[in-house]
């Protein structure tokens, strides 16, 4: 995807500060974090959004939570807690059109949704 941030990224096309990388999952830092630790996990292949999954990528997304919470382990909020969060969609909050998690913690988040 030519127009797509989260694809430049990946490939290194504009800077970020990215915390982990494999075959298949990248990691970085927000650029406008909302907590100490913001982080943004991605597929390396380009998934626009929830919507377009399929059981294909089952495993992927199962490996993107367990690089969430490796990652948490790194940044030291694993024990104190973080929150997992995707947004699917305009009324999802979504602004990114490249399927991405979010790693929030380091300080106390709300209980309550929305
Ligand atoms: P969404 O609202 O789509 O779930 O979240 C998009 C996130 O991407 C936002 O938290 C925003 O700060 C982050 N973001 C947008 N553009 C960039 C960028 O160029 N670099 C980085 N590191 N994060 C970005
Ligand atoms: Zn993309």
């Amino acid at each position: 995807m030519d127009d797509c941030i989260f694809c430049k990224i990946i490939q290194g096309k504009i800077p970020s500060n990215i915390v982990y990388r494999d075959d298949e999952i990248v990691a970085f830092r927000d650029i406008n974090p909302q907590t100490p630790t913001h982080l943004l996990i991605v597929p390396v292949k380009h998934i626009t959004s929830l919507v377009d999954l399929t059981f294909k990528d089952a495993a992927l997304m199962g490996n993107m939570i367990t690089v969430a919470n490796k990652l948490a382990k790194d940044e030291g909020i694993a024990e104190s807690g973080y929150r997992l969060v995707i947004n699917c969609g305009k009324q999802g909050g979504q602004l990114v059109a490249h399927l991405h998690m979010h790693v929030m913690g380091g300080r106390q988040l709300s209980g309550q949704l929305g």
